[in-house]
């Protein structure tokens, strides 16, 4: 068992801020009685302990609230990506087979036709019933229940529970370490565990959350320079952004800022050395939904020498690589630890998260000889060309080392010889000639994996987490 997280953060740092929003903030006991009041209005829905609703929100302190609100009430919350088509938020909420859902007006057009909801003014609106305060919350209970991104198929539901965010939180903080005056930037959609995790961790240390509705690489730069905040998480794209944004006006980040913690998949070694520049500190993660968040994380002073891989395992994680029989050698990575989710919903609730206590993550990767990891791609994506593996991460990097890349994407076309080659798709920034990224290409690829087809677009399949989908780019040949 543990203590009512809200409960407990209240009690032990009431006056401490915990969210903040445009020129708002509020302190955790803010916090608290407001999800108490939530709490006793989610009863006069007949909303009870252990059943589940979906949310589908804007990033605005409302959700908090009603996030918070749902935690007391200990519901719990599938958390729907308003980027979806009603199509897939169908599938969704068919799959959970929630009891509510419950949808900010702004949000409502978004959800298919026939779906019952409940709108954020109702609940706000509603008479408050007392409720008895909950006390304690128990390790396997379900806080929040997230879709994978579909990246390589069918989203699967998935569980986190409270040990699930605990155990990740704590270890990231054993990681990261933590001062007091520590204000973490949140840009990173809350539907996400990327966003999410940072709410967990605000209640867990009793840190103050910056909240943004949408990324906007000038505030993210401007509260960086100024050192308004302290740590930021993001995505390549992201941050991407944001350096460019500072690099163009010579902005530098203020030695209040800590570390931008970049995941969701691989970082460009030169973004890397960009970031540096601006003595702005990259630490890299690896992680997925299934682990409540980080895995693995490189520490600022590995990142240059170690560049290009996710770090090691954070202190209660296990990782290890199927088929490996020494350092280097390629394979399936497998993870152990507290925060693995301990299963699905819906059309995968039988299918078991773990093998033998290890799930195994469908990523490809190595362990070297110091046990840091390198997250290589991932298994679905894999071409292979002659019998020779081909890694697209490994040619979009080479890519996007071009000064005239934005973008870059790469997947497998048929070939009557080799079975596959790698087919390449660029989003550019400046002008640049198919011939030019070619030849920039040679010199950096054995040339089995030089892209046989090199293609300009205007814009790369992307999921509602903005990843690139690697099995739709074909349909822009
Ligand atoms: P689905 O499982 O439905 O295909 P998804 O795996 O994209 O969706 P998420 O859980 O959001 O859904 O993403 C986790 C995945 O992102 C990891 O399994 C890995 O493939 C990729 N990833 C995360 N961090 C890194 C990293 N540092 N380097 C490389 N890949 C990463
Ligand atoms: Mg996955």
């Amino acid at each position: 068992m543990q203590p009512n997280w809200l409960a407990q953060r209240s009690y032990l740092t009431p006056n401490r801020i915990g969210l903040s929003y445009n020129d708002k903030q509020w302190t955790f006991k803010e916090l608290y009685d407001e999800a108490v009041r939530i709490a006793g209005k989610l009863a006069s829905f007949h909303l009870d302990r252990g059943d589940r609703i979906a949310l589908l929100a804007p990033s605005r302190p409302e959700l908090i609230s009603m996030i918070y609100g749902c935690m007391e009430r200990g519901v719990e919350i599938v958390f729907l990506n308003g980027r979806l088509s009603s199509y897939e938020l169908h599938y969704q909420i068919q799959d959970a087979q929630v009891k509510a859902v419950i949808v900010h007006e702004e949000e409502q057009h978004k959800l298919p036709e026939d779906t019952d909801s409940i709108l954020f003014t109702e609940v706000f609106c509603a008479e408050e019933i007392k409720i008895e305060a909950v006390e304690e919350w128990s390790d396997d209970a379900t806080i929040s229940i997230m879709y994978t991104s579909g990246t390589t198929g069918f989203p699967k539901g998935v569980r986190q529970t409270v040990q699930n965010h605990s155990a990740s939180a704590i270890s990231s903080v054993l990681n990261l370490g933590l001062r007091d005056s520590d204000v973490w930037l949140c840009t990173m959609p809350i539907f996400h565990i990327s966003g999410f995790s940072i709410l967990m961790r605000s209640l867990l240390y009793g840190m103050h959350v910056r909240l943004y509705e949408k990324f906007d690489a000038a505030s993210c730069a401007t509260e960086i320079a100024e050192g308004s905040v302290t740590r930021m998480s993001a995505v390549a794209v992201t941050l991407e952004r944001i350096l460019s944004y500072m690099e163009e006006r010579g902005m530098k980040a203020h030695p209040n800022f800590q570390s931008i913690l970049a995941g969701g998949g691989p970082v460009p070694v030169d973004y890397l050395r960009r970031a540096d520049k601006l003595h702005l500190q990259v630490v890299q993660t690896y992680g997925m939904t299934e682990t409540s968040s980080q895995t693995a994380t490189l520490s600022s002073e590995d990142a240059m020498e170690k560049a290009g891989s996710a770090g090691k395992p954070l202190f209660f994680n296990q990782i290890r690589i199927e088929g490996a029989a020494k350092p280097g050698d390629e394979g399936e990575i497998c993870i152990r630890g507290p925060h693995v989710t301990p299963g699905y919903i819906g059309r995968f609730a039988n299918r078991p998260a773990m093998e033998n206590g290890w799930l195994k993550t469908g990523d490809i990767g190595y362990l070297d000889e110091e046990g840091y990891l390198y997250v290589i791609d991932r298994r679905a994506d894999l071409i292979i060309s002659g019998g020779e593996n081909i890694y697209p991460a490994e040619i979009e990097n080479v890519l996007l080392a071009h000064p005239a890349v934005k973008e870059a994407g790469v997947s497998g076309i048929d070939d009557p010889v080799w079975g596959k080659v790698p087919a390449a798709f660029i989003v550019l920034k400046n002008e640049a000639t198919v011939e030019e990224l070619l030849t920039f290409c040679k010199g950096r690829l054995a040339s089995y994996k030089m892209p046989k087809k090199v293609l300009i677009v205007d814009q790369l399949p992307r999921n509602g987490s903005n990843k690139l989908v690697r099995r739709r780019l074909t349909e822009l040949l």
